[in-house]
This record gives structure tokens, sequence and C-alpha cells, in this order.
């Protein structure tokens, strides 16, 4: 149900409630009860979108798209958001909690087969990075500040109050830790027998895990904590490196909930060994020889030793990001230029270019290994576009911040850019070219590919636009006005409205007069306005 003169605006959703139905249906062996299932697209709802059993209500904006008026990042969301609300009609309306100290029983489990859902329908390794990317943007903030809660509260003096992020997003973190624990065949044989015993019952996360103990005929006491501690653990990593092996020794640190600090957490850790010939190296662990192995940390202190890692091995840590934890690990600068080039999980590989992006961020020049490293990085764009536009963008000022004790948010934002303006300067007509070729042929294409080329294109074109070279404010006003996508539209439309250019006010009026009877639009109009660097 939209208002009619949005009717041409559903079709998307249509097609990813159909491919929702289908993935349940073959990948949780979930079929619909019901003959109709209905939903609704309201303007003034404040929430994302609320599950009632066959008739779900959404916020107007994860419904409506179309290529003209919604970005490539709405069409994303318009999947997740159907795909999760559509996914509780098991886990959270045939099987219900049984109070509401269990919300994360249903919204961690949802959020983490929402998550799943995704990654099968585009590429596994960006969904993966965009997922941690919003876990520490907004969970790991909201654990470390004086609301912080365990993934079950203990008391609560108003429910509404806890729809987090780590209900939700620290609930499906513990929800895959599960998943890596018990592999895939058993962690789908627990969910079935889960789904099957439960069916119609109002029940607690202690069932939940119980069938999963039942199952996979292994204790969870130890890994219950982590629905019980607040707080981001830290995980300390040491290195003694001895003729022809290495040890990793892990020390767990608690920063909230003190009185249960001398109590450890089961950390899932996935580690490799890079050599430093840049190729991948095998390692013997427990017997094993093998390049990844999976380690379980149990203990407060603890040490792992590998066999066949030479002296100059790197290690590839917490791959995938197996656990929702800090890392604190020495690295130097050459050893993650190597990794930048040698990780074999997309993940580490993205996570080194920002380590190194980070730790170029308020110096004066850029190393020539550096800005070697980072055009390295552009040859992969023909393959990936979407991985290399995530990982050639800096980390944001907002995610710098977080990191750090004390902040200026003035010195924070001439260092973002004028990291920016240095790397895009060095790497000018490398930027150039690769924005150049990866132009959709189509330029109204809507498939995976060409949005992942738009993602590149654009956030090349952010990084030239911080040299304020005259040509490149031209590019940028030609992009807008050649734009046949609302993603190729909106992405200039924030740069130009960032910067002092005298055709600013024209552009900013010239969309608006366009738009100005689309409230979802305007919405984006306002918003490159608000998030304008230069006010
Ligand atoms: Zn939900």
């Amino acid at each position: 149900y939209v208002d009619h003169e949005n009717l041409h605006k559903c079709d998307f959703a249509f097609t990813a409630l159909k491919h929702s139905m289908k993935w349940d249906e073959e990948i949780y062996g979930l079929e619909y009860d019901l003959d109709l299932f209905m939903i609704v697209a309201v303007n003034d709802f404040n929430m994302g979108a609320m599950e009632n059993k066959g008739l779900n209500i959404f916020n107007a904006k994860y419904v409506l798209a179309s290529p003209e008026t919604a970005t490539d990042k709405d069409f994303e969301n318009i999947l997740g958001i159907v795909g999760h609300e559509y996914f509780h009609n098991w886990s959270g309306n045939r099987i219900t909690l049984r109070d509401w100290f269990q919300l994360s029983l249903k919204e961690g489990l949802t959020v983490f087969r929402d998550q799943q859902f995704s990654s099968d329908h585009g590429s596994a390794a960006v969904k993966r990075i965009l997922d941690v990317k919003r876990l520490r943007d907004h969970q790991f903030p909201e654990d470390d500040s004086p609301i912080a809660h365990p993934v079950r509260p203990e008391s609560y003096i108003e429910i509404n109050n806890f729809y987090t992020s780590t209900v939700y997003e620290k609930g499906a973190e513990i929800i895959r830790m599960i998943h890596t624990l018990l592999g895939k065949e058993i962690y789908f044989k627990a969910m079935t027998e889960y789904f099957k015993r439960f069916d119609g019952q109002a029940v607690t996360i202690e069932d939940m895990l119980k069938v999963i103990e039942e199952v996979s005929g292994r204790k969870l006491d130890q890994f219950k904590r982590w629905y019980q501690r607040p707080g981001t653990p830290l995980l300390h990593v040491d290195r003694v490196i001895g003729e022809k092996e290495q040890t990793l020794k892990f020390r767990q640190e608690f920063t909230k909930a003190k009185e249960h600090a001398h109590e450890a957490l089961l950390i899932p850790f996935r580690i490799a060994f890079l050599g430093s010939d840049k190729k991948p190296l095998e390692t013997s662990y427990s017997g094993k020889m093998a390049h990844e192995h999976l380690l379980e940390i149990t203990e407060l202190e603890q040490s792992f030793t590998f066999g066949d890692a030479p002296k100059d091995a790197i290690p590839s840590l917490l791959r995938g990001f197996s656990a929702p934890v800090k890392l604190k690990a020495a690295t130097t600068f050459e050893q993650k230029i190597i990794a930048l080039a040698a990780e074999t999980d997309s993940f580490n590989k993205f996570e080194a270019a920002q380590d190194l992006a980070e730790q170029m961020i308020g110096k004066k020049e850029l190393p020539k290994d550096y800005v070697d490293a980072f055009k390295a990085l552009l040859s992969n764009a023909k393959t990936d576009a979407y991985f290399t536009a995530l990982a050639i963008q800096p980390p944001t000022p907002d995610q710098l911040a977080n990191k750090r004790e004390s902040i200026d948010l003035e010195i924070l934002y001439s260092d973002y850019l004028k990291y920016s303006s240095l790397i895009a300067e060095s790497s000018y007509q490398e930027l150039l070219d690769t924005y150049l070729s990866s132009a959709n042929k189509d330029p109204k294409a809507m498939d995976g590919k060409a949005a992942a080329n738009r993602e590149l294109r654009n956030t090349i074109l952010f990084l030239l636009s911080t040299t304020n070279r005259p040509e490149v404010l031209k590019l940028i006003k030609d992009h807008y006005r050649a734009a046949q996508t609302m993603t190729d539209s909106i992405a200039a439309l924030q740069i130009v409205a960032s910067s002092q250019d005298p055709e600013r006010e024209g552009l900013l009026n010239e969309f608006y007069k366009k738009w100005h009877k689309d409230p979802l639009v305007i919405d984006k109009w306002f918003a490159a306005q608000a998030g304008s660097l230069h006010p």
C-alpha cells in the first residue's frame, strides 16, 4: 500500500521481497505460511520498519525507489530491510520472545540472517566490510559510553530505549561467532532444529543456546558471557619470534563491568601468515598444515605457537573480523605495506589500507612506498570496483575521532582534507584514468557491477575535488549534468555544496526546482548542504 503517485516506485521492493522468500526457503528451509503478504509504506514513520505478522509497516524511504530518485545505497538498504522484516516471520513471529529481555533473540538472529541474505545477493567481501564499518561507527561508541549495556539487558525502565545497535548489531556478531565456531553445516542443523522445536512458542536466548548445545555437542557456558558483558573487549597480541616458529600471546582486557574482568570470553580468532615475498604461507598448528587457522581463545592470557612460520612472516590477524573486539597489535609501516599487497583476506586488506591511510593523516608529505601501494590498489578497479572504492576512501573524521582520546575537530578535518589532497595530487593521473575507464556503457544500468563502478567513480571524484584544480571542478559539474541516476547527481552535488564554486547556489537551486515535489529527494538535498565541509 502506497500513495497513488508512488505506485511506479514499488518494483524493486517487490523484487526484493520475492528474493527474500526464495532465499529463506532455500537457505533456512523456511516457507511463508499465509496466502497474502502485505507491506504498507508510510511517509511519517520514525523507525525503519515493523514486522507485524502478514502486514509489515515501512518507512517510505525503505520501500520507494526508482533509479532517477534513489541512490544505489537506497537500493541496498531496501534489499536488506525488506529481507530483515520478512525473515522476522520466522525469527520473531512464529517463534517470539518470552519477555523483552530477549529482544536480541529475534533481532541479533534476524540481522545476521539479513546480512547473509545481502551477502548472497552481492559481494560478500564488500558486505562484511560495510557491516563492520557500521558496527564500529555506531555500536563501538555506544559500548564505550555511559549507556553501554549487555546484548541482553539485566533491567530496564523503558524497553523502547533498548532498540540499540548493541542489541541488533552486536547481537548479530554473536550469532556470527556461533556460525564460525560450529561451521556452516552444524550451524544450519542447529537452526533447523530451533525453528522446528519452538515453532508457535515464546522463548528465551537460553532456549536457543540449549538447542545449539544439543545439536553441536559443545558446551556454551563460557560463550554465553557475550550476552552478559557490556563494553568492547580489548585483545592485545604480542609476538615471540623463534627460528622456525612464531608464538602469539593474547591478553583480554575489559573496560566495562570490571567486577567480571577476571572471567575470560571465548573469542573465535581466524589467523594466517603472509610471506615477506608477498606470498601466502602454510603454517602448522595443532597438527594441521594450513594457510588459515581458527583459534579459540578461552583464557585471559593465552599463547599459541605456529610451526613452519619463518622469522619474517607477517601474521594476518582476526581475519574477516571474526569477533567484535578491538585488536591491539604492534605492526610496522613496512609490514602493513606488504600486507596491503599480500593479504588473502579481503577484510584485512581493507583494514591494512585504512590503517595506512590513518597513519598518513596529519603528515605533511606522503612516502613513496605508500603512494605506490595506493596506486597498486587502483589496479584492482576492473575486477572489484566496489572493494577498491572502499579501500581508497580515507577513514572519515568521525571514525578518526572515535579512536582518539582527545579530539580537535578543526584539526581533524583539515588533516583529513590535507591527506586527501596529497594522495589525489600524487596519484592524479591514475585516479583520473580509473575514473574515465570505469564509466558504465549504459549510464542507467542498475546491476551490481554498474553500481560498483559508480561508487568507485564518485569516490575518486571526491578525492580529486580536494586538489581544488579548476579542471576538476569542471569535471564534477560535467558529471552532475551528465548524470542519469540519483547516485551520480547527488554525489556531484554534495561535492559542489562543499566547494566555494560560483555556480554552487545556482546548481542547488536548479536541483531544488526539479525535485521539490519529492520529499525523499529533498531530504538528500538538505543532507548535501548539512554535510557541506565549508559552511
Ligand atoms: Zn528487526
